[in-house]
């Protein structure tokens, strides 16, 4: 069982992601857009060649669109483009994609594949294998659960256990106690467990180091990766 971990958008923040990992003997992809988000900090190329030497960087379009939403040739330029802008800033060979908010369709998929990449990863979540190396899931992100931490606008205001609703059947056929649902580290120990007692090829983890900080979520991810550093 291999443990996976990948990191999306390039915030500056990733850096200190980058130093947790390596003190818990881990590796990360980082999967880096250009184009700043959430009007975040984003680390400099010279950050990016410098974290290129301990652990991967991956291609996560140019602009962070929906890939699904824009044209064909858009796309292509969008994926082409960001291939060859890591390639530029890393000087090492850009051999993976990640989908901007995790949207993906047969087209894509295939444009993706077309353009030289070996593998590409979506946000489907709570699995362990990737049939497909071009659609590969992820098994947990760091992100508040079971409840939302923030009030937001609209429905989710009213649904505050809506991250564990969202997932209850799935986490049910994957066996997970109710004790395990209490909290993201309980969740996080249980689907680690159980990735190695069924013999699963992988347990990935991934988050935005942005979101870490904004939950205070630190804590909880050098936890987990001193958990999985123990029970390797
Ligand atoms: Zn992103």
């Amino acid at each position: 069982m291999q443990f996976l971990t990948s990191w999306d958008d390039g915030y500056v923040l990733d850096l200190k992601v980058a130093d947790l990992l390596d003190r818990y003997n881990t590796k990360g992809t980082f999967y880096i857009c250009p184009h700043a988000q959430h009007s975040a900090e984003m680390m400099t190329e010279k950050q990016i060649q410098d974290l290129s030497h301990r652990h991967t960087i991956g291609a996560h379009s140019l602009s962070h669109p929906h890939l699904t939403l824009i044209s064909k040739e858009r796309a292509t330029e969008e994926i082409r483009g960001s291939k060859q802008w890591v390639e530029e800033v890393t000087g090492k060979p850009c051999t993976m994609f990640c989908y901007p908010y995790g949207a993906v369709n047969p087209q894509i998929r295939d444009l993706v594949k077309e353009s030289g990449f070996t593998g590409a990863r979506t946000t489907k979540d709570l699995e362990f294998s990737a049939p497909d190396p071009f659609l590969q899931p992820i098994t947990l992100q760091i992100f508040p659960f079971p409840y939302r931490r923030r009030l937001q606008l609209s429905w989710k205001v009213l649904d505050p256990l809506g991250p564990l609703r969202a997932r209850y059947l799935r986490l049910q056929r994957l066996k997970t106690p109710h004790s395990a649902m209490g909290s993201w580290m309980a969740l996080a120990k249980y689907l680690y467990g159980y990735s190695k007692e069924t013999n699963q090829p992988f347990f990935h983890l991934y988050g935005h180091s942005r979101e870490i900080e904004m939950y205070g979520m630190w804590g909880e991810l050098e936890e987990f990766l001193s958990y999985v550093h123990k029970n390797s």
